[in-house]
């Protein structure tokens, strides 16, 4: 189970969203103190990076 990273709750919100076939971006929503963050094959990133992985996956 992901820690949040601000107040070490482990009682986070966590969805899997898929980019492309094997590639997926993990969004965690912390329910103590409503950090949100998210991680890409283990890094944590930014929305905007999020962003930028999203419009590369629909560019072909
Ligand atoms: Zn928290």
């Amino acid at each position: 189970m992901q820690k949040c990273p601000q107040c070490g709750g482990e009682d986070c919100t966590h969805i899997v969203i898929n980019l492309k076939e094997e590639d997926t971006v993990q969004f965690y929503a912390c329910r103590r103190c409503e950090a949100k963050w998210w991680e890409h094959e283990g890094d944590t990133i930014a929305l905007d990076e999020v962003l930028n992985l999203a419009a590369q996956s629909e560019v072909r």
